[in-house]
């Protein structure tokens, strides 16, 4: 069980990655994504794409983020914020995989500096910055018992018949 907690979204700037956070978070096996800022049409879009792709992925709009991370500790889970200033992921993946409810902490600008001792872990995903979008697919890939692309979601409306060339989508009843 994995959820995200985004923090740090500003509305205009960063519209797109935070989707790309969410819609990633979900690809690869994520429930959720709590958003620590207010920005309904996030929630909206994502929402969206997993009603016609399929899933129960949901948005959780304008978080308070210290309240949901204790909120998450106190049902027993574990918070992992991604920061390339932290333990690099090789080091902790066998640790952090023993995991059975798992919070990934991602930023946008600078992070309040609380949450560096609020998670349980911090991880880099190599010393180098890079994006919160390449650290949740590295992360979640390499944290997986299964291989997170071969998950099937069920439900929508729509699905893909992967094809050597050209595209192939078929309605579902
Ligand atoms: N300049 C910001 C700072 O110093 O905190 C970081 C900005 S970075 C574009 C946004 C987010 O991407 C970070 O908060 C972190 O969650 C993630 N990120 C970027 N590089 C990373 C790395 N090498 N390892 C883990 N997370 C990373």
């Amino acid at each position: 069980r994995i959820v995200i907690l985004r923090l740090g979204h500003r509305a205009f700037r960063d519209k797109r990655i935070t989707t790309h956070v969410g819609l990633t978070a979900r690809a690869l096996g994520a429930e959720g994504m709590l958003l620590a800022s207010d920005d309904p049409s996030i929630k909206q879009n994502i929402e969206d794409v997993a009603a016609r792709w399929g899933g129960d992925f949901y948005v959780t709009n304008d978080v308070n983020w210290k309240h949901e991370i204790r909120k998450w500790k106190d049902a027993g889970g574990k918070v992992c914020h991604l920061s390339m200033y932290g333990i690099n992921l090789p080091d902790a993946v066998d640790e952090i995989r023993q995991c059975e409810q798992l919070m990934i902490v991602v930023g946008a600008e600078k992070v309040p500096s609380e949450i560096y001792d609020l998670a349980d872990w911090n991880i880099a995903v190599g010393n180098q910055p890079h994006s919160e979008v390449a650290a949740i697919a590295i992360t979640m890939d390499r944290i997986a018992a299964m291989d997170p692309l071969k998950n099937q979601l069920s439900g929508g409306q729509l699905s893909i018949v992967p094809m050597e060339r050209g595209k192939k989508v078929i309605e579902r009843q």
